[in-house]
């Protein structure tokens, strides 16, 4: 029987660590594919294109919405980021399990589009965390780390809306309890009616004496 791929969604406040833990969760388990998204925004200093995000101009960006590349999009304080298409399709058609590192509207979005999508929400443990962890990243003004914490007070307001809460604090353990929700959720009947129907077979042609 063929194992049917779910798309992911991880969505979690600037700061969380949601980068760091999609990547070491890659890393350590080569049944994840991690889709890469197009962004307007500039590259921080060790990010690479195709591999952080595909960095387009904003000419680039309205021309991908325009031709339908991408299966969502959001804006974030003065930026575009948006889920191409293509890659989500093929490996989800193959089987694979997609995450999307993506913000709470393009989450709503695949929620619509993809209803048997399963959403995480990951935090740091407190506020305090969060904002040590924006400041000791260096890489964004005060202003931009300002902005985005008031974003996080907007978010905040959304998580009701996903399925499972992460919280960040050892990033060894939140890795693992990310990969033991996902398991869980291959395993959910909803998920595995082919080989229900299977077996069920089996049972009725052995009970009609074939
Ligand atoms: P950052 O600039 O820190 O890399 O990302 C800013 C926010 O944009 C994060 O919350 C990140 O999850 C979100 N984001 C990244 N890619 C996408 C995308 O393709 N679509 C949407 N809607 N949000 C994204």
């Amino acid at each position: 029987m063929g194992r049917q791929g779910i798309l992911i969604v991880v969505s979690g406040f600037s700061g969380a660590g949601k980068g760091t833990v999609m990547k070491a969760l890659t890393d350590r388990y080569d049944s994840y594919a991690l889709s890469v998204s197009a962004t307007t925004r500039d590259p921080r200093p060790g990010e690479k294109e195709g591999e952080a995000y595909f960095f387009k101009t904003r000419e680039e960006f309205e021309q991908m919405i325009a031709g339908g590349a991408l299966i969502e999009y959001a804006r974030y304080v003065d930026n575009y980021y948006g889920t191409p298409r293509a890659y989500v399709e093929k490996q989800l058609s193959e089987g694979h399990d997609v995450i999307l590192e993506i913000e709470i509207q393009g989450a709503r979005k695949i929620r619509e589009q993809y209803p048997e999508a399963v959403l995480l929400f990951v935090t740091a443990k407190d506020f305090a965390t969060l904002k040590e962890r924006l400041i000791g990243r260096g890489t964004e003004s005060e202003e931009v780390i300002d902005q985005r914490l008031r974003r996080a007070v907007q978010e905040a307001e959304g998580i009701e809306e996903y399925d499972y809460l992460v919280v960040n604090d050892v990033l060894d353990d939140c890795v693992e309890e990310i990969h033991r929700i996902i398991d869980s959720e291959h395993r959910k009947i909803s998920r595995n009616t082919e080989f229900i129907e299977q077996i069920r077979a089996e049972l009725n042609a052995f009970a009609k004496g074939e």
